[in-house]
């Protein structure tokens, strides 16, 4: 759909978009921009003359289209990890009688870890219950607190229903926090016709905003003055260049801000925002689910030792696919030899993102093709390719 506006090496497909976007072409012009012309030129006045301390809301508005909410609601900075955070101890608050934070095994690590740190330094005795994805409707009770769900199951990629989930947790009195990262940029979400409180996401999976690149964090409009950031770092503060005392938040949705914003990154991410411009997320979404329906067909016909572990009702899964295998891992480091960039999630998972922005027919048929190769003829089954690295 856009496969020009963005830098992919030669020779090579990806399909880890769902992870690390590409670098789109024009970020290569706007961080350079950033560095010598406003860093290198503007020094300190660039926070006002090249507007770097507005930007954190700026991009938070354009971001907010892509995931049904409206301006004013949405702002970045900080890590995923932080944004978790933040918006898990904000929806404690707003249940001080409850005690129970439901959760489920499909949710990412670090959103689990999170709300067991959080729990540690709170008086209070939570109960993080993490239940099977399939399970979480039927746990909601009025112990609940908090529902902390990740749309997307980053490993199994099986696709929350996230109207229906949102109302029954809501009929409970159960605040809802929902985190984006692998559903902003892969799929149409309509978070104001939802209703959550919370939502949160990344910006450097299929926003392609760069490795780094901070994390947004949405609030429903009703709850945007009324909120308590417990991260209340001075960037939300309501004057932050008063240098007052004591912490007063923004009336707006700038309360969410902890610290200064990575302007570089941000430089990234409003050139990586432009691709979006004029794009439907339902078109997105078709293609989507065109290029992950022949890649199961087709791997399902020429790699029999492949197990779908993915959803196969395409509408019960996200923009990516997996497959299980006892060898996944050094089968994943072959393909990326041979030019498929996939991913590994242990235990056995080998994961592929379809990114239609920049992935279209013809990769999803060679990247098959490559992977029945080194299936058939065994090519994984080397020392090179066992060897783990830091970083699956
Ligand atoms: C990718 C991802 C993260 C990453 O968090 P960081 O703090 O940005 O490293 C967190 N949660 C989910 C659900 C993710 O998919």
């Amino acid at each position: 759909m856009k496969k020009d506006l963005f830098h992919i090496p030669n020779g090579i497909i990806y399909l880890d978009g769902n992870s690390l976007g590409p670098m789109p072409t024009a970020a290569v012009a706007r961080v350079q921009q950033t560095l010598t012309a406003e860093w290198g030129e503007m020094l300190i006045t660039a926070w006002n003359k090249a507007g770097w301390f507005h930007q954190p809301g700026i991009l938070g508005d354009r971001i907010a289209p892509l995931i049904g909410a409206q301006a004013g609601t949405v702002v970045i900075g900080d890590t995923l990890s932080i944004k978790v955070y933040q918006a898990l101890a904000a929806s404690l608050k707003m249940r001080p009688d409850r005690n129970v934070i439901l959760s489920d095994t499909g949710n990412f690590p670090t959103d689990l870890y999170m709300a067991e740190g959080l729990i540690k330094t709170l008086d209070k005795q939570y109960e993080l219950k993490v239940v099977s994805p399939t399970d979480v409707e039927a746990h909601l009770n009025e112990q609940v607190a908090v529902m902390m769900l990740t749309q997307v199951d980053y490993r199994t990629g099986r696709l929350h229903d996230m109207q229906s989930l949102t109302s029954k947790a809501h009929v409970n009195g159960t605040v809802v926090l929902w985190d984006l990262a692998h559903s902003a940029g892969a799929l149409p979400v309509e978070l104001e016709r939802c209703n959550p409180e919370f939502a949160v996401g990344c910006t450097y999976k299929y926003l392609n905003a760069g490795p780094g690149a901070p994390a947004f964090i949405y609030t429903r409009p009703d709850l945007i003055e009324v909120v308590e950031p417990a991260l209340s770092g001075w960037m939300g503060h309501e004057n932050p260049f008063s240098f007052d005392m004591d912490y007063v938040p923004a009336a707006s949705i700038e309360r969410m801000r902890v610290g200064t914003p990575p302007v570089l990154q941000m430089a990234a991410l409003d050139a990586a925002l432009d691709v979006w411009e004029g794009v439907s997320l339902s078109d997105v979404r078709a293609n989507s689910i065109r290029l992950s329906e022949l890649f199961i067909t087709e791997v399902e016909k020429r790699c029999a030792d492949l197990t779908l572990l993915s959803p196969r009702d395409s509408a019960q899964r996200g923009s990516q696919v997996s497959f299980t295998h006892p060898n996944g891992y050094a089968i994943i480091q072959a393909l990326i030899a041979y030019g498929v960039i996939g991913d590994f999630r242990a235990p056995d998972v080998l994961r592929f993102g379809f990114t239609p922005l920049y992935i279209d027919t013809d990769d999803v048929m060679q990247a098959v093709e490559i992977l029945e190769k080194i299936i058939t003829d065994k090519l994984w089954d080397q020392e090179q390719y066992k060897l783990r690295a830091t970083v699956t």
